[in-house]
């Protein structure tokens, strides 16, 4: 489940106490982990400060880039279709250099749903547009590309998560992720005019609509 899909979804999960975290899966990247291409975190490390703040989540990081191909590494992409594509064996993960990077992609997706299940993951925190973690977008072909194109779908561990029954959402789902820190901390009041990746000026403006596409 895209937890930015479904109205209810936030609502319906189980409250969560510090006795009883909510086991939260994370991009390695989005926990300051050094796991990006170029062995930064992309500078998204202090995007879930707050979360790691709550005595509710117990989170656990991974980076299933950095466990299939390491670091430093070229930039996967998804060629001709999305995560599921891919792990069905129709679509490919290559780098800006042409290489295929398939086999090592599916490879740190599988682990790192064994380490979402191995922690009892609730829910994952994933970098969007990433052709792993990407959870609304992801590129279509080379980011490098220009133009650079576009596909509504998840990456391949994203995909691969999904497949394992973890719900995802993504750093830039600002409402669904407001929902959440509202239910991990009574006194949080979300930001009522937040809205999800896919309902914001950039995602109608290249898609030409809010509709939230693939699973
Ligand atoms: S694969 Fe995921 S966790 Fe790793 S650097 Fe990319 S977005 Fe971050």
């Amino acid at each position: 489940m895209r937890l930015a899909h479904d109205p209810t979804a936030v609502a319906s999960l189980r409250s969560p106490t510090a006795d009883d975290p909510w086991r939260i899966l994370v991009s390695g990247c989005l926990h300051a982990w050094p796991c990006a291409i170029d062995g930064t975190d992309y500078g998204l490390g202090p995007a879930l400060g707050w979360l790691r703040a709550l005595p509710t989540a117990r989170v656990v990081p991974f980076c299933p880039e950095e466990h299939g191909i390491g670091v430093p590494r070229g930039m996967p992409d998804l060629h001709g279709g999305d995560g599921f594509a891919v792990l069905a064996g129709r679509a490919r993960v290559l780098d800006e250099h042409g290489t295929d990077l398939t086999p090592a992609m599916v490879r740190g997706a599988r682990a790192m749903v064994q380490r979402a299940l191995r922690a009892r993951a609730e829910l994952a925190i994933l970098v969007d547009m990433s052709g792993a973690c990407g959870t609304q977008v992801i590129s279509d072909g080379c980011r490098y590309d220009d133009p650079r194109r576009f596909q509504v779908g998840v990456g391949v561990a994203a995909a691969a998560l999904l497949q394992a029954g973890v719900a995802v959402v993504a750093q830039r789902d600002h409402r669904t992720l407001g929902l959440l820190r509202a239910r991990l901390d009574p006194g949080f009041r979300p930001d009522p005019t937040a809205r999800d990746h896919h309902q914001g000026d950039w995602y109608v403006e290249t898609f030409g609509s809010t509709a939230p596409g693939g699973r």
